[in-house]
């Protein structure tokens, strides 16, 4: 199976035979469509004819990605700010190269499925994954099925309830302001504090801040889908220092209104880490690939 993890700094590639067993693997700058798509051949060209044909690929792709088979931009990424990808196709270069069947999904909903599957010992059918980073996205499976819809979920662009320390900022989503990828995105605290939250160190306000808004997410995650666990991905997330946070300020919102486990107390096994690690988008792309 062939396994591309298309992100909008790097394209993580694989041919692999399992999500335990990957032949060979390569990591592709994202730089303009002809190059990156370009060397994305040209990877999987040289690993099938080292350890033989993929009879399958799977892309988990950012977006917004239309994922509707029956329309005529199926697979195409749309408004992306992603300068020069908007409009770009990236299932047709795999299966006019190769011929085979290319399954696609958004990035999130791939290591949703990947982390619902493989990410403990017990597998899910239901979870959501959220990665922070240069954006915030999040996917959906709910029962074993990625969750589309019209496009699928932008729930990185919801509302949230300001922090009043937090006040003099506008945000920097350019649809929305201070939605929650306008407030809590890597970029959004650069432009904020002038630096990386791990760079500022504890015990800085802006660990609870940014912290409270995820968990505004977290918490409406818990009462609109009702799945058993959230995962936190992505850069901003890394190092593990504001998942406390998140998980205090879904405590502190939803009250323990909902009187099941684990979905009320101190949220400590709805609300964790990504226990693929950094693998659960290129694993999800496998499973993807897998049909
Ligand atoms: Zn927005």
């Amino acid at each position: 199976m062939g396994a591309v993890e298309a992100g909008g700094t790097k394209f993580e590639c694989a041919l692999a035979r399992g999500t335990d067993e990957i032949l060979a693997s390569r990591r592709i700058a994202t730089t303009s469509p002809t190059d990156t798509l370009g060397e994305v051949l040209q990877f999987f060209a040289q690993a099938q004819r080292a350890h033989g044909e993929a009879v399958s690929f799977g892309i988990g792709a950012f977006g917004p990605v239309d994922l509707d088979p029956s329309s005529a931009d199926f697979g195409r990424l749309l408004c992306t700010p992603k300068r020069g990808w908007a409009g770009v196709d990236l299932r047709a270069p795999l299966l006019e190269r190769f011929g085979k069947p290319v399954h696609i999904d958004t990035d999130v909903n791939a290591a949703a499925l990947a982390e619902a599957r493989c990410g403990s010992a017990r597998p899910l059918s239901s979870l959501a994954y959220v990665t922070v980073g240069t954006g915030i996205g999040g996917g959906v499976v709910i029962e074993g099925r990625p969750l589309h819809g019209v496009l699928h979920p932008e729930m990185g662009h919801i509302a949230v309830r300001r922090d009043p320390r937090d006040a003099g900022f506008a945000g920097i989503c350019p649809f929305h302001g201070d939605c929650l990828e306008g407030l809590a995105s890597g970029p959004a605290i650069e432009a904020r504090w002038g630096a990386r939250l791990d760079a500022l160190g504890p015990p800085h306000p802006a660990l609870e801040i940014i912290g409270g808004y995820l968990g505004e997410l977290a918490a409406g995650i818990a009462l609109m889908l009702s799945c058993p666990r959230v995962v936190f991905g992505g850069g901003v997330m890394t190092g593990g220092a504001l998942l406390p946070h998140v998980r205090r300020a879904a405590s502190r919102r939803l009250n323990d209104y909902l009187p099941r486990e684990p979905l009320r107390g101190d949220l400590r096994d709805f609300i964790v880490a990504p226990g693929l690690g950094e693998r659960s988008g290129l694993v999800g792309a496998i499973l993807l690939a897998a049909g």
